[in-house]
């Protein structure tokens, strides 16, 4: 951000100077746009660097944003089977309670059943304890009326005939008695194993219940474990979230960042656009216009005298070897088999040097006004040997080749204008020798 504060202001600065430039002479003039347009380019390539440096943030912080998007989903789909499992269980726990439930009312019912012949069995024991109690009072009731020879007989028990009489009597008298007593032990003995078998009833539900509590706390427990992995699985998806919302958030920074160099760089290039328009007007009005034939006839001669020369980019359009863009190449550049360096660079025509000067892209070069509208750039030299207003003759040595302004290696780059129009330089106007 301090770097880009320190071009914002810089911008300001430029906008300033700029009402001053007009109050010098055009060569000054050029010279001052044309520094200006180098500063700018330098800013431009600064803002671009920084560009592609926060598209390498931004690319590496999508990538992180990726993973961790990729993390979550995969944790998410384990807490899903986690809850999906979890459900499951919570059905069965669900069923076991119901179940549970059921036979807690079948033992209370079982109970109730028990309970009702217990009270039974209790009822008939009191009848058979008043049957008892009836017929003992009877008995007692005979031996007071009896004579005392009869109870003598019937207590001494030392005649048998007596013992029998005696077992006779009780008999006769308890026989009605003892078929109630009978009786009601039959309905005890009844009701006994009914509840006998109630109880052994009971005992199988409660072992069935106990079964099923085994089966519902086996089901808890595996609840519990399936709760604590949950647990810990969505804790790592949180903390997980909370990086993705950090990245989320720079990555926002970035894209914003970035916006504001776009702009930046945009607001750049129309500053050096103006400044070369207005380099563009001060030629065309320093130069001379018309049909763009050569005064006097005559041709235009190979700009660099040797023999082994070779053409290293032809006119037109190619890749720009800078930025890789399809892009279009105003002149042809020319090259020199075994090195080309320093080599001499010759005027095509007789003509009058209106531009020489550095540019951030064509470096130290010239530009000759051969009049009729007519005029040849001479680019990136090593170093230019004649100056702005100099008459030059066709084949005077004006510049060494170099590799000054937007240049990969030594070579010189030809251009042709009419009327500033740039033309192929090997259509009709020069061709290799
Ligand atoms: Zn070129």
């Amino acid at each position: 951000m301090a770097v880009l504060c320190a071009v914002m202001a810089a911008v300001v600065l430029f906008s300033a100077l700029s009402p001053a430039v007009y109050a010098q002479t055009d060569e000054e003039r050029i010279k001052e746009l044309q520094r200006q347009a180098d500063e700018l380019q330098k800013k431009i390539d600064a803002a671009n660097e920084q560009l592609k440096k926060i598209a390498g943030d931004k690319a590496q912080e999508q990538k992180y944003i990726n993973e961790l998007n990729a993390q979550i989903e995969a944790l998410q789909k384990q807490i899903n089977a986690y809850n999906s499992s979890i459900d499951i269980i919570d059905s069965q726990i669900k069923s076991l309670d119901n179940q549970i439930i059921e036979t807690k009312s079948k033992i209370s019912k079982k109970e109730a059943e028990k309970q009702k012949l217990e009270e039974e069995v209790a009822a008939l024991e009191g009848e058979i304890d008043d049957t008892y109690l009836k017929l003992k009072e009877r008995l007692r009731a005979i031996y007071m009326n009896g004579t005392t020879s009869d109870w003598e007989i019937l207590l001494s028990g030392k005649d048998l005939s007596m013992y029998f009489l005696r077992t006779e009597l009780t008999e006769g008298i308890a026989k009605h008695d003892n078929q109630l007593i009978a009786g009601l032990k039959e309905r005890i003995s009844a009701l006994q194993s009914k509840k006998e078998q109630i109880k052994k009833e009971i005992d199988e539900i409660n072992e069935e219940q106990q079964k099923l509590k085994q089966q519902q706390d086996t089901l808890d427990e595996k609840k519990d474990a399936l709760n604590t992995q949950k647990k810990k699985v969505s804790s790592s998806k949180s903390t997980i979230n909370t990086k993705l919302e950090e990245s989320t958030k720079l990555l926002r920074t970035l894209n914003k960042e970035s916006e504001t160099y776009k702009k930046l760089v945009k607001k750049y290039e129309q500053d050096k656009a103006e400044f070369e328009a207005e380099i563009n007007r001060i030629l065309n009005n320093e130069s001379s216009s018309g049909s763009g034939s050569i005064v006097g006839g005559g041709k235009m001669i190979w700009p660099v005298p040797y023999s082994n020369c070779y053409i290293t980019s032809p006119y037109g359009y190619r890749n720009d070897p800078f930025t890789g863009k399809w892009t279009g190449h105003g002149g042809v550049d020319i090259s020199i088999r075994g090195g080309a360096y320093g080599k001499n660079i010759v005027a095509v025509l007789d003509g009058t040097v209106v531009i020489a000067t550095y540019h951030y892209s064509y470096g130290n070069y010239l530009a000759i006004d051969h009049g009729n509208g007519l005029v040849t750039i001479y680019a990136h030299c090593s170093k230019l040997l004649v100056g702005k207003g100099d008459r030059v003759k066709q084949g005077q040595v004006i510049a060494l080749i170099g590799s000054t302004g937007s240049s990969t290696g030594p070579h010189l780059h030809f251009e042709v204008r009419v009327n500033n129009v740039r033309q192929d330089p090997m259509k009709g106007y020069i061709s290799l020798p």
